[in-house]
């Protein structure tokens, strides 16, 4: 291969074969034909899947959880929580009505009126989910906050989204909102899950368990409509400063529908989104979208460990998971042999997002997991998956997949700048091949409807009724998109456009590499250079021997495009989603600080 730009064949690449589901998975599956279904489609009709609130309207926390009562359903654990001491709690579908109820009635009593914004900054634990369910019910737009962020990223979102209420722990309040407290006049209410009765509690803070006992356990749920925001979920900082993208709660037909379609949910499963609830894949998936199945949760509030995840797979008999490329190549680094004890024999399906998923992860995930792992694409701005690869369809390793029904995408040509070109008004779209900006017809139910008191930003998302979602990809003949880069982060090197996600995948497929973060380095003759900084695997040695024979592989696979300078490091920098940031690669290329990395967060 020597370029990626406009050349059709490119997305073949060969040393990949694509993986052909077995006709049971095909009959078991959720979608069961791809092509049909998406011409058939229609986000009308698929309204009938909700349930409505009695008398009209739409609620996300009626459509998850009160839509169950009277239903079998009713007494099938939602949630499964397992503390980072190994204690472990459920609660049944009719424990987290009743409760978020209570949640409900307390911002109620507290004067805290529909529409107001209620920011979440705890762990996670039972508590964010009966906050979230309860804000809603009672019409407020719930604003997750990352728990690890440090005081100022969470003055800036608190400052931002106005919230009048904030709830948290006793301890996050001290550590985090109390030396900011005087530039919030907004924050009225601080409600703290831990207060352990008695005694004054910080800031006029109040024990929300004591508050939730003297309110009902019914509450009449605020007859929100489909158009009523719900969300306010800032992406941040792979590319900047947090954005607040603002979704309604008719965005719950999407998080449902495409939960069921890719991937593969249903009424029965144990599902396990490992994304933290502070980001938009936490709370579409992991509180929003299983709870309107009926499916059971499983929430984790202890950080990533190899050992602790395949326990967590065994021990709670996990069907579905959902997780990101990061936490993957950490256990692929750990190798192929599973902990003793270990048993996957429940896990049905393996869905990925966050950042590409390199195809070496996919294969791996058939060969030790048993399952492939499904690559999907969204964003903060999507509000669910737009791209998947399915269940009962052919997975191309490398590949995000193909649009989900009722998702039109394309890719769109681009001009000088590198995002689409706009000519006379309309965009023109790519050849198959062809490297573009990918692009949504706007109008599913999930699709944002603002950044946060910046509606010029908004507007300048969308043109001729496409959302641009300044990545980079292509498309091959058979509909399968193929991520290159975001905008910002592609490589302009001796006239190739280069994708790092490319270039990394490829120096993956070595044995002595577990991770690659690829970058421009500014050359005065190519313009850019493509660099590779290579994280090595436990048992390799960082030499200049293995540093010759990974640039001859590196130049065996990619030609032209390939890597001309390789640095060993000792880590990579990720935000605290566990993407790559190769903005901080290009600081620490230059020598310069990698900065402040909590204020660099990114979602999902
Ligand atoms: P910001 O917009 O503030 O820079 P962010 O884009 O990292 O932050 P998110 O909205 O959570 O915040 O991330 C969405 C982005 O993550 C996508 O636009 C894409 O660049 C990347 N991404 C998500 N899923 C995939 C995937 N399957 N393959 C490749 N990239 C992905
Ligand atoms: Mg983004």
């Amino acid at each position: 291969m020597k370029t990626l730009s406009h050349d059709p064949s490119n997305y073949e690449r060969t040393q990949w074969d694509p993986i052909e589901k077995s006709p049971a998975e095909h009959i078991d599956a959720n979608l069961t034909d791809y092509r049909t279904s998406y011409k058939v489609f229609d986000w009308a009709a698929a309204r009938s899947s909700l349930a409505g609130l009695p008398g009209g309207g739409v609620n996300i926390a009626h459509e998850a959880v009160d839509r169950h009562l009277g239903t079998s359903v009713a007494d099938v654990t939602a949630l499964r929580a397992l503390r980072a001491n190994g204690d472990r709690s459920a609660l049944t579908y009719a424990d987290l009505a009743a409760l978020s109820n209570r949640f409900a009635g307390v911002l109620h009593e507290l004067g805290v009126r529909p529409g107001e914004r209620i920011c979440i900054l705890l762990g996670r634990t039972p508590e964010l989910y009966i906050a979230a369910l309860g804000g809603w019910k009672a019409g407020c737009v719930v604003s997750p906050l990352f728990s690890a962020f440090g005081p100022e990223p969470v003055r800036q979102r608190l400052a931002i989204s106005e919230a009048t209420t904030l709830v948290t722990t006793k301890d996050l309040y001290r550590r985090r909102v109390a030396p900011i407290r005087g530039e919030l006049p907004d924050l009225r209410h601080v409600l703290v899950t831990d207060a352990d009765s008695g005694g004054e509690l910080e800031g006029g803070a109040i024990d929300l368990a004591l508050a939730m006992v003297a309110v009902d356990a019914e509450f009449p749920i605020v007859r929100t409509q489909a158009e009523d925001p719900a969300l306010l979920h800032f992406t941040s900082g792979t590319t900047g400063k947090p954005k607040g993208a603002v979704h309604v709660h008719g965005a719950v037909l999407a998080h449902r529908i495409s939960a069921r379609y890719a991937l593969d949910l249903r009424q029965g499963d144990v599902f396990w989104c490992t994304a933290d609830p502070g980001w938009v894949t936490g709370m579409s998936y992991g509180v929003i979208a299983p709870l309107t199945l009926g499916a059971t949760v499983i929430t984790d509030e202890a950080d990533f460990d190899a050992l602790r995840w395949y326990g967590v797979l065994t021990a709670e008999a996990v069907s579905v998971w959902y997780t990101a490329p990061t936490a993957l190549r950490m256990l692929m680094r750990r190798g192929d042999e599973l902990p003793p004890g270990t048993d996957l024999s429940h896990l049905r399906f393996v869905a990925s997002v966050g950042e590409p998923l390199n195809p070496e992860v996919v294969v791996w995930g058939r060969r030790v997991l048993g399952r492939p792992v499904h690559d999907n694409w969204w964003q903060t701005e999507t509000g669910a998956i737009m791209i998947a690869n399915f269940a009962a369809e052919q997975v191309r390793p490398g590949s995000m997949g193909r649009p989900l029904p009722g998702v039109e995408a394309t890719i769109l040509r681009r001009g000088p700048d590198g995002r689409a070109a706009v000519v006379g008004g309309d965009v023109r779209h790519a050849e198959t091949g062809e490297i573009g900006e990918l692009a949504l017809r706007e109008g599913w139910p999930s699709m944002f409807r603002g950044y946060w008191g910046q509606p010029d930003r908004y507007a300048k998302a969308f043109t001729a009724g496409w959302y641009l979602s300044g990545d980079l990809a292509r498309r091959d003949a058979d509909g399968y998109y193929w991520f290159v880069g975001r905008a910002d982060d592609v490589i302009k090197s001796a006239g190739h456009l280069v994708g790092p996600f490319e270039v990394e995948s490829a120096l993956m497929a070595h044995p002595a590499v577990a991770e690659a973060g690829v970058i421009g380095k500014p050359d005065p003759v190519a313009g850019e250079l493509v660099k590779a900084f290579v994280l090595l695997r436990p048992a390799y040695v960082a030499t200049e021997s293995l540093r010759a024979e990974l640039l001859a592989f590196g130049r065996k696979a990619l030609g032209a495009v390939a890597p001309k300078e390789i640095t060993f490091a000792e880590s990579l920098p990720h935000t605290r989603s566990g993407k790559v940031m190769r903005r901080l690669l290009k600081a620490r290329e230059q020598g310069l600080p990698e900065g402040d990395v909590s204020t660099l967060e990114a979602g999902q």
